[in-house]
């Protein structure tokens, strides 16, 4: 098959979560996170940097002087305090980058400090969904290539999503724009198959996931519109972008995100990754408006609220449904 335009692109965001995620493996395998807290309360821990380090470098390497923004950036590390945080960081970030001093991890987490729209972006979440992480559920390396404010590649790592077909833990989910979807095993990322969303064409029938966090989604209104849609299945409740990842699958046909309170505007690295995986599924994401999710005003997706995510064929009645109900 001819190389596609973002082939090269592809290989290097793959390779780079992969690696990413071996890191995070390994930290969650040693049940010590040195977890901190940022200013909005939020946590973070020793994988969200190692996982940044580790992507940002990979693509600096690649494409030097592509601008990338990422959740995170190094000032905590940086305080003397931290010192043995940021000594564990390192440790770990040399698993997989040997001889990484103190100095290079914290450069390349502060490559993915751009926060501006540019003709040519990365977007990552090191570890979207960290409050699974901590709990040892769901989480997800989550990078995605936007040009001109368009989502054209994806990588997306699961290191603990299972499936319904297999054993198998830990998935890499891929995109570039007009060319599919693919899931691979974390184990063989290069055995790759093709997805799709499922076919379910009725909403009695659907099966819908949400985040676990309450505040993250407001679980009360999504009952109400499943109710609504007919819906009886309880909904799966899962941390991160893996919730993308099961409706582009083909395990879920509903993905809801409604916002919890005014005001909150979803982050590009939340959504940029999962969003093309699904897309190139066959789905749909708009947001709870139905409006097209617009990816090109820099680090925030400022012209929308929340996410509704569906196999496609189920979005119109979503869309109506969440519509209708005043929350
Ligand atoms: P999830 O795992 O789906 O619950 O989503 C995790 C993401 O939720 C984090 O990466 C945060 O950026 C994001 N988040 C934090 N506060 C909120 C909020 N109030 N509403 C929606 N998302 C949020
Ligand atoms: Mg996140």
């Amino acid at each position: 098959m001819a190389e596609s335009q973002y082939s090269q692109e592809l290989r290097v965001a793959a390779q780079a979560v992969v690696e990413a995620s071996k890191v995070c493996r390994h930290i969650q395998s040693t049940d010590d996170f040195d977890e901190l807290s940022k200013n909005d309360r939020s946590p973070v821990t020793v994988a969200d940097f190692g996982s940044q380090a580790v992507v940002c470098k990979a693509i600096q390497d690649a494409y030097p002087g592509d601008p990338i923004i990422a959740e995170e950036d190094s000032a905590a590390l940086r305080l003397p305090d931290q010192i043995s945080v940021l000594n564990r960081v390192v440790k770990e970030v040399g698993k997989v980058i040997p001889d990484a001093t103190q100095e290079e991890v914290l450069d390349w987490i502060d490559q993915g400090i751009s926060r501006e729209p540019a003709l040519r972006t990365w977007t990552l979440d090191p570890i979207d969904g960290t409050k699974g992480f901590l709990r040892k559920e769901q989480y997800a390396i989550a990078l995605a290539l936007l040009i001109n404010g368009e989502v054209k590649v994806a990588a997306l790592a699961c290191p603990n999503l299972g499936t319904i077909e297999s054993d198998e833990i830990g998935f890499l989910f891929t995109a570039i724009e007009g060319e599919g979807a693919y899931v691979a095993p974390l184990s063989d990322p290069d055995d790759r198959t093709r997805i799709s969303t499922s076919g379910c064409i009725f909403t009695k029938d659907a099966r819908f996931c949400e985040s676990v966090e309450s505040g993250h989604s407001d679980h009360s209104w999504s009952s109400e519109i499943a109710q609504h849609l007919g819906i009886v299945r309880d909904s799966v409740r899962l941390d991160s972008q893996a919730k993308y990842a099961v409706v582009a699958r083909g395990e879920a046909e509903i993905y809801l995100r409604l916002p919890t309170k005014p005001g909150y505007v979803e982050k590009i690295w939340d959504h940029a990754a999962g969003y093309l995986v699904i897309k190139e599924a066959g789905g749909t994401v708009t947001d709870v408006h139905g409006y097209p999710l617009d990816f090109s005003r820099g680090a925030l997706l400022s012209e929308n609220q929340g996410i509704i995510a569906t196999n496609g064929a189920l979005h119109e009645a979503v869309v109506t449904a969440v519509k209708s109900g005043n929350s």
